[in-house]
This record gives C-alpha cells, structure tokens and sequence, in this order.
C-alpha cells in the first residue's frame, strides 16, 4: 500500500491506538509548529508538497484495506495544510472516503476543515483539533502557520453544532512554556463549552532538533528544559526524551480532573498513564458515527 498505511508510530509499545490506517495527502507540513517531530524523518519539513498521483494511488490502497478499520488523516503531516486550500487532495479523498461508507478521523490545527463541513456532517467522521494554548502571542511562537486558537475553538462549535463528533488534542504540554494551570482550565472549559466530547492530553517528547527549536524561542527556559529532559527525563529509543515519569503523571493528572470536571472523557497519548484513561479508546475513534453504510459502490472523483 501507498498511500494508506496501517498506524504504528516506529512499533512505540506506549501506543495504546486500536487499530487504524494513516493517511496522509501531503509530504510535510507548512504549520511549522516549533515542537514538531517531522522534521526529525521528513527533509524539508515544513515546506509541504503534495503526494504524486495522490487521488490515483488511494483508489488503488482501497482494494486492500480492512474497510472495518478507521482511516486517520492525518498523522505525519496537518490535512488542511496550507496548499490544500487550492489542491484540494483532502477534499477529494473525503468525498471518497465518506462516500463509501469508511470511517475517517481528521486531526487538524487548521479552520480550513470547516469548508468541508458539507461531506464531513452527512458521514461516518469524527474530527480532533490541537490547541495547546488560547494565548495568541504563545499560539504565533508555537504553531506560527496554524489557525488562530480562537478560530480553532469556533471550529468546535459549528462543527458539534452540525452533530460531528469531536476531540480536543491538548498536546503538546510544555513544562514552563503551556503549562499553567489556569491556562489550560480556559483551554478545557471553552472546548467543553463548545460541544467537544473528548479530551487526549500528552506531554512534549524532545527529539534533538525539536528540543533546540523550543529553546531558541525561549531561551529563559533553556536551563529548565535541559535539565528536565536530559539531566532528569527518560531517554526511549531513536532520540526521544520523556520528562521525568512523575512529573508527567503531575500534569496529565491534573488535567484529567478538570476534563472530569467539564464533563468530557480523558485519555493520554503515548505516556505509560493508560491507567489515567476513562474512554473507550485513547485516540477518540470510538466516536465515529455510523451514518453511511459501508459499499464498495466506486465512487467518481470529482475536483470541486
Ligand atoms: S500541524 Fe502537526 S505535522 Fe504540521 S507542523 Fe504542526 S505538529 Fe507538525
């Protein structure tokens, strides 16, 4: 398969996903958000390019695929990047995709996913968007080519208004950086307030060059975040470090009560927590709705 893979993130044994496939239109990502891995596997990260014969090379992975299985879009690169606004590549494999009858799970930091409200209301579709801060000036350092926080939250509501099903990505949590209690509790609230149903929370896992990148935009915080990465952290395997076990389990902790509190499920993303986790997957595929019958019918694609 091309274009549509099964989802093992590097055979992470902290991954507690259930089965699914990833897929992802575009070979980088133009929200060049500071703390972001792709630029640890992918050249030229941030400049995002669409995949060659992409519409072609997904009809082909279709005849292989599990049709039970959900399709994530996507994980190594934003789905609503900016060229998509013109390409239109997401839009056509949604109309796919939804057409027939899959699940799909679109996980964006982009409002661009409103405009296709149209085909994600009427199928089996659910939709995750990160926002790790409502502070704009942190948002600009942070996600600099990302939507506005607040135009993320509008997102939320129009988006449960129409009856999609959506969860909140609270990740990456940044010690000294997104952090702050009261923070997050705006972050929550408003997200609850808007019609989101469900809550993944992680915390940052510092790769070498993302790990630079944050402390070249935060230089006060260098010291702290060296020391509690390299010095105290957990190092896994391909370059990766985790904060100290007890401090994660401190902040996701806390956020998991105040999800309780507004009245959403919690879950946490690759930490070794899954004990913290109330929902009935981590990921927040177990909100996809049933509204299309899976077929086999094929589809025309058809540039809009
Ligand atoms: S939106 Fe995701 S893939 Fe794109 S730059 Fe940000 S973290 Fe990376």
């Amino acid at each position: 398969m091309e274009v549509i893979t099964p989802f093992d993130p590097w055979k992470d044994p902290l991954c507690t996903c259930p089965p699914k496939y990833t897929c992802s239109p575009y070979v980088g990502c133009g929200h060049a958000c500071i703390y972001c891995y792709i630029s640890s596997y992918i050249p030229r990260a941030f400049a995002p390019r669409p995949k060659v014969r992409f519409i072609k090379r997904l009809l082909r992975d279709l005849r292989k695929i599990d049709h039970r299985l959900p399709i994530s879009m996507a994980n190594s690169s934003d789905p609503y990047t900016p060229p998509e606004e013109r390409l239109l590549l997401t839009r056509g494999a949604l109309q796919i995709l939804l057409g027939r009858g899959y699940k799909v799970q679109i996980l964006t930091k982009s409002c661009l996913v409103l405009r296709d409200l149209d085909l994600i209301r009427k199928g089996n579709c659910t939709v995750s968007i990160t926002i790790t801060t409502l502070d704009m000036k942190l948002a600009c350092k942070l996600e600099p080519g990302a939507s506005a926080p607040r135009e993320r939250m509008k997102a939320f509501r129009v988006l449960s208004r129409a009856e999609v099903p959506c969860t909140l990505r609270l990740d990456p949590i940044i010690p000294g950086i997104n952090d702050d209690e009261k923070e997050l509790e705006r972050v929550i609230k408003q997200a609850s307030e808007a019609g989101v149903k469900h809550v993944v929370a992680s915390t940052f896992k510092a790769r070498p060059d993302g790990l630079k990148r944050l402390i070249n935009a935060f230089p006060k915080q260098a010291d702290r975040l060296q020391e509690l990465y390299l010095e105290r952290g957990e190092r896994k395997k391909r370059m990766v470090w985790y904060l100290p076990r007890g401090l994660r389990e401190e902040i996701l902790k806390m956020v998991k009560t105040l999800v309780e509190e507004y009245g959403m499920t919690f879950a946490t993303c690759r930490e070794g927590l899954s004990h913290l986790n109330n929902s009935p997957t981590c990921d927040g595929t177990h909100l996809i709705p049933s509204r299309v019958r899976p077929s086999h019918h094929i589809m025309e694609y058809r540039s809009v």
